[in-house]
């Protein structure tokens, strides 16, 4: 028996804190993890973990989780060999481009893809061969305009100013509860003490939300604000501003800032307030307390990316960070400076060069809406959508109306996933190629250090022997494209292991060999708690990527998209609208099935305020029926004033009912999928994001 001690980054969420994990090999040379634990040596996450991080062993030993290829034939699945998947997902996806043509497949790339850095690094060493504009993936149910307004104003999708948490003394949350997400397009472990630190030296932390989050809960003012329309208290925020001569200078090169002021004055904090539902004076006041602060950050998040003005939203927030002196300074929002640098290495972005076939939404970065994928597939015609490449994923329950995914799921000629699971989705499959496990691979974080509150890198080897016969995704993909080359024909240019190309990346980005520090992977690998390259600093003059080398305060689409929020009549008031939530102990789509993360108080239930309740006849505990244009579901309601009257939450990435799923489901009830209930024609019409929060529903006695 020998016990080994290894560290390693949680890949689990954005927060990528740093892990000690105990492992024991036993006499036959089986190994088990034996704890898991926060890494106190990591400068970055000093420690902190959250319950999620305990589940990684459950990955580990699910017995649910696949090991081999599986094929599907009828409602029953058999073990294949790795030679035979890869020919046969080659000669099916061959088939289908050879007769319906390149866009006839479809690719969908989930969440955890850019957790997973051979994904990163590989998965478009294959799926760029099949070279369809079907590409979809998670980020346009999530934060494309955030993309969309940092390609538009700064002239790269990836240049997103961070908050910089540990030395602002205001900061404004709207559509985000890091205390439930541990930070979103602002990798923070251990948010709640950084959040707690800049009331202890003065600050004030101020929560904008329709629900009283467990951020809101801890915040110094907690605003409600009628779902959908954070952009009209945004606008009130910002007009104050001007007329009240509250803006100050920056140092940054600025084009448009005068038109920016002349567009928003109209959109006064009185015009405003009945559309949001904050008054008037507290929009007024936040605007006066924001810009008084020192050093200030306005943030906004998943909650004001997800409706009718998502992108709109994300640009305001922008605004009011520029034009209060706080962007690109200390203390209020800047750019970090990665070792592995996106920024520097890839295309700052595309916008609208093509559009969905149906409904003639854009695409961005190569990707239409994952809203228009149901109706790509159901619709005949030349360029309908007849084979789905799903990656990590699982679109039945994670995108708007998940039946309707569904229906086209089941018509489609051939679909291939890869991935651990056969989920609600997989499900569908003919064919899926697992990889192995988390723990199971080495790990280097390309996405999340590029939005970190510090800039920081690490490299971790695997803690776990690759078993035999398992392959890492990034083989995987290769494969794949090895086959599909051989069988179409195309020429496949050599590649190297991830690796080598993250050491590359060290060695010619800004730490690398040019630079004092000299980083490459060897020194990565003497630093395996990782390493603290230094607080953010100003830096967006020198990083911008626009033509002219200014930062643009007032791109026409966005100036166009003020004009459709100037004509949207405002919403019903008597109209209960539905929200999205989110719980530390659960994960997205998955780990429902991890008895760690699920038990206790179930999680899964509707949020409705007890006055609706009132009026409804409606009781704490009653299984409701919950209706809007695309379907209904049932679960139970629970009495809370968290949420204003008028609104209803519920957490997305339940609904594991579906039959067929190979998941034993821990929870005592398997939870109602939201995204039966999201409308895919909703959407921000500017980006094609979806609008996840802010769907009107009826509630009724089930
Ligand atoms: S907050 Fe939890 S899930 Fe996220 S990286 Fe840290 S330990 Fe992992």
């Amino acid at each position: 028996m020998t016990t080994t001690l290894h560290h390693r980054a949680c890949h689990l969420c954005e927060a990528i804190c740093g892990l000690t994990l105990e492992v024991e090999q036993d006499a036959d040379g089986e190994h088990h993890i034996r704890s898991i634990k926060g890494d106190r040596d990591d400068p970055f996450s000093r420690g902190h973990i959250c319950p999620k991080a305990v589940a990684l062993q459950d990955i580990q030993s699910d017995p649910d989780r696949l090991r081999q290829p599986m094929r599907r034939l009828g409602d029953r699945w058999e073990a294949i060999g790795w030679d035979e998947a890869f020919a046969l997902a080659a000669e099916r996806l061959a088939a289908v481009q050879a007769q319906h043509g390149q866009n006839a497949v479809a690719v969908y790339q989930g969440n955890p893809s850019v957790h997973n850095y051979g994904l990163m690094t590989h998965s478009n060493y294959f799926l760029g061969l099949l070279k369809t504009r079907n590409r979809y993936s998670a980020t346009s149910v999530d934060q494309l305009p955030h993309h969309l307004t940092s390609h538009l104003m700064y002239g790269h999708g990836f240049l997103i100013p961070v908050p910089d948490i540990d030395h602002t003394d205001f900061m404004l949350i709207l559509g985000g509860n890091p205390l439930a997400s541990n930070g979103s397009i602002m990798t923070v472990p251990d948010v709640e003490k950084r959040l707690k630190a800049i009331q202890a030296r003065g600050g004030r932390l101020v929560v904008i939300d329709p629900r009283r989050s467990e951020t809101a809960a801890i915040a110094d003012q907690h605003l409600f604000i009628r779902p959908g329309q954070d952009a009209a208290l945004l606008l009130g925020m910002l007009s104050t501003l001007f007329t009240e001569g509250l803006n100050r200078a920056t140092h940054l090169p600025i084009a448009g800032l005068d038109e920016v002021k002349q567009a928003v004055l109209p959109f006064s904090a009185e015009r405003m307030a009945s559309r949001c539902g904050v008054p008037a004076l507290a929009i007024r006041q936040l605007a006066r307390d924001f810009a008084a602060a020192d050093r200030a950050v306005c943030y906004g998040r998943m909650g004001v990316s997800t409706q009718a003005f998502g992108t709109l939203c994300q640009w305001l927030v922008q605004l009011i960070n520029l034009v209060t002196g706080n962007l690109d300074r200390p203390g209020g929002v800047l750019c970090t400076e990665p070792a592995v640098d996106l920024v520097s290495t890839m295309s700052g972005g595309h916008f609208d060069r093509w559009q969905s076939r149906v409904s003639g939404l854009p695409e961005y970065g190569g990707e239409l809406p994952v809203s228009a994928l149901a109706e790509e597939m159901l619709t005949p015609g030349d360029g309908q959508v007849r084979a789905l490449i799903t990656v990590a994923g699982n679109p039945a329950l994670s995108t708007p109306n998940g039946r309707q995914l569904e229906e086209g799921l089941e018509g489609l000629d051939f679909m291939l996933s890869v991935d651990l699971y056969i989920n609600e989705t997989t499900r569908y499959a003919d064919l899926i190629l697992p990889s192995t496990g988390p723990l199971e691979h080495d790990h280097y974080d390309t996405t999340f250090n590029l939005f970190a509150v510090r800039n920081v890198t690490r490299f971790n080897e695997a803690v776990l022997p690759k078993p035999q016969g398992a392959l890492h995704d990034w083989e995987i993909f290769i494969g794949l494209a090895e086959a599909f080359a051989a069988r179409s024909g195309v020429a496949l240019k050599p590649t190297q292991p991830p690796q080598q190309m993250i050491d590359m990346g060290l060695r010619t980005g800004r730490y690398g060999d040019g630079s004092p520090l000299k980083l490459s992977l060897q020194a990565l690998r003497e630093h395996p708690h990782g390493l603290d390259l230094g607080p953010l600093g100003a830096n967006l003059a020198a990083r911008l990527k626009t033509a002219d080398g200014r930062v643009q305060a007032a791109p026409a689409l966005l100036l166009g998209d003020l004009q459709r929020f100037a004509a949207q009549p405002s919403g019903d008031p008597e109209q209960l609208l539905l929200i999205g939530r989110r719980h530390v102990r659960s994960n997205n789509s998955w780990m429902h099935n991890y008895h760690r993360l699920v038990k206790g108080k179930p999680r899964h239930q509707l949020l409705m305020n007890p006055h609706d309740m009132q009026s409804r006849g409606l009781s704490d505990g009653q299984r409701v029926s919950i209706r809007s244009r695309v379907g209904a579901v049932e679960v139970e309601v629970l009495a809370s004033d968290e949420v204003m009257p008028g609104v209803v939450s519920l957490p997305h990435g339940w609904g594991h009912g579906r039959p067929g799923v190979h998941m034993g489901i821990a929870s005592a009830t398997p939870g109602a999928s939201a995204n039966d209930l999201t409308d895919e024609r909703l959407l921000d019409r500017l980006s094609g994001n979806a609008v996840l929060n802010g769907v009107p529903v009826q509630v009724v006695a089930a």
